[in-house]
């Protein structure tokens, strides 16, 4: 289990998106479960670690950002259909601007989704943001796993009165 861990390095705990783009950074790396709360109350537990690989770009304007690349980990949650515990994979491929805020910015900008970043932010937050997006509204097992497929699989075997009424004619009684 541990030497895996060798392929990632440390990341900061805390990134300035501007500064990190002016010099063309990658952070590469893995960050634990744990320390993201909010994720962590839509999960079973905070075990894992999520795997980190970002690469900041100068935008188009000085004091810009461009932020891209993926965001995953494997986590365990609640199959909706089953209501067992679940591993999957949430992978995420953020694209974010980011700029120095200030007078006109916005405008200089023109994006509605740029992010003001005046000052170093935590990177987990960052990170469990992306995350938190990437968790389904419903997560279930895929069909052929989940231990309620039978049950399913059993209500599929009764004949579906919606299916028989698709095939008659209107004038057919
Ligand atoms: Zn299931």
């Amino acid at each position: 289990m541990s030497s895996g861990k060798g392929l990632y390095d440390q990341l900061p705990a805390t990134i300035d998106p501007i500064q990190l783009a002016e010099r063309g950074a990658r952070l590469v790396g893995s960050m634990p479960l744990r320390g993201m709360a909010r994720l962590v109350a839509t999960l079973l537990d905070g075990v894992g670690d999520a795997l980190v690989e970002l690469a900041f770009e100068r935008g188009d304007n000085p004091g810009m950002a461009i932020v891209h690349g993926t965001v995953s980990a494997s986590v365990k949650l609640t199959c909706q259909r089953c209501l067992e515990p679940m591993m999957l994979d949430l992978r995420a491929e953020p694209r974010l601007v980011f700029f120095r805020g200030g007078e006109d910015s916005e405008a200089l900008i023109g994006n509605d989704e740029a992010l003001e970043a005046d000052r170093p932010m935590p990177l987990s937050e960052m990170v469990e943001d992306e995350l938190l997006l990437a968790v389904p509204m419903i997560p279930m097992h895929e069909l052929n796993v989940c231990p309620a497929r039978e049950y399913v699989a059993a209500g599929q075997g009764k004949p579906n009165p919606f299916a028989t009424l698709k095939g008659r004619k209107p004038n057919e009684d």
